[in-house]
């Protein structure tokens, strides 16, 4: 079996004691070393992370930046988890967020295993922060999915964001708002949003079927477990 291969590209081992959360970030090469992405689309995407948090005042720092030299994992499946944690047995225990950044996925441009974050060079840096908006205990959030028929319509209301503040644009359509929010389900250049509380939209969760015995997943429209205030936490981090 191929090992992964750190090159010696390492750059700055910081302060030890930090406030920040540290972040350490892999970048996949091929045989060639030319690799997945950029060192400084990986800069741009923390920059990035570090605007979009700034909203619940949490920093992040990378404090790593080091090439694998691995084929197999240029191209990374979601589905198939041997391969994935194979790329993300790369760093444990880092105390921080390991991103692992490849060519391709074959279903979306990021997402996150126990393990750390796998990021396409598909993916932007709203992609990145949303990723970290899971890890900090928040869910995917949703106007409308293939997987159901029900669908989010109608305006925004007092009910349907009930434990944000101020005078929030009622108008609008509610839709509109929830492509705004950084935990939009979708790829978009305009979700950034981080609220309070949770929002009125529609999420999925996995729930017992009592006939069956089986695990299944559950579309419904209800307050989404998007609220920072809610359900989220400052301490984020992989295995
Ligand atoms: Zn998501």
């Amino acid at each position: 079996m191929k090992r992964a291969l750190l090159t010696v590209l390492e750059i700055g081992l910081l302060l030890p004691v930090c406030a920040s959360i540290p972040i350490h970030a892999f970048i996949v090469c091929d045989a060639d070393g030319s690799p997945a992405v950029a060192t400084e689309t990986v800069r741009d995407h923390i920059s990035n992370l570090n605007l979009v948090f700034s909203q619940v005042v949490m920093d992040f720092e990378l404090v790593r930046l080091a090439m694998i030299t691995n084929e197999n994992w240029l191209s990374i499946s979601s589905s198939n988890s041997a391969q994935h944690q194979a790329l993300c047995a790369t760093a444990h225990g880092t105390g921080g967020i390991e991103l692992y950044y490849v060519e391709e996925i074959d279903d979306c441009v990021a997402f996150k295993t126990p393990s750390g974050l796998v990021v396409s060079r598909d993916a932007n840096g709203l992609s990145v922060a949303h990723e970290v908006g899971h890890l900090c205990g928040l869910t995917d959030i949703y106007d409308d999915h293939e997987g159901t028929t029900l669908r989010v319509t109608g305006r925004s209301s007092r009910n349907r964001m009930p434990n944000d503040y101020g005078r929030p644009d009622f108008s609008i359509p509610h839709a509109k708002r929830l492509e705004r929010l950084l935990m939009y389900g979708y790829q978009n250049s305009s979700k950034l949003a981080i609220t309070g509380g949770d929002i009125y939209g529609l999420g999925r969760s996995v729930r017992r079927n009592e006939e069956s015995g089986n695990y299944e997943l559950v579309w419904d429209l209800y307050n989404v477990e998007v609220g920072f205030w809610e359900h989220g936490t400052r301490t984020p981090s992989c295995d």
